[in-house]
């Protein structure tokens, strides 16, 4: 499953540049698909939801660091453990359990992320 980050975050930004997916994000910033992956332009999610890559998303909260579900992949392909969860302070990126995935299609997400790379 995706990882989610909580309200105890104390909005220290460890995680964001640890995310080689760049699934994280600051509160109340704008967000795309295509920021740190080989998206562009019009695509088609896995999940069959149709996006512009390269267009500017609404912040997904305006408190505390998000991440994007969709841009997550619990840091398969990259590492073997999420790096969010490990170097948060507060422990507050954690297992989001309305978004599970299975190992496999984590992976492929990863794959879908970074096509060409
Ligand atoms: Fe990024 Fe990995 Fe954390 Fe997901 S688990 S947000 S891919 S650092
Ligand atoms: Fe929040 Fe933890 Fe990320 Fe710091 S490392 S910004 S406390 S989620």
């Amino acid at each position: 499953m995706a990882i989610k980050i909580t309200d105890e975050c104390i909005n220290c930004g460890a995680c964001e540049p640890e995310c080689p997916n760049n699934a994280i994000y600051e509160a109340s910033e704008e967000w795309r698909y295509a920021d740190g992956t080989t998206l562009e332009g019009t695509v088609v999610l896995p999940n069959g939801n149709k996006i512009n890559a390269d267009e500017n998303q609404e912040p997904i909260n305006d408190e505390y660091y998000f991440i994007v579900t969709d841009k997550c992949t619990e840091c398969k392909g990259f590492h073997n453990e999420p790096q969010c969860a490990a170097v948060c302070p507060v422990d507050c990126c954690v297992p989001d359990e309305d978004n599970e995935e299975t190992e496999e299609q984590l992976l492929a997400k990863q794959v879908f992320l970074h096509k060409d790379a």
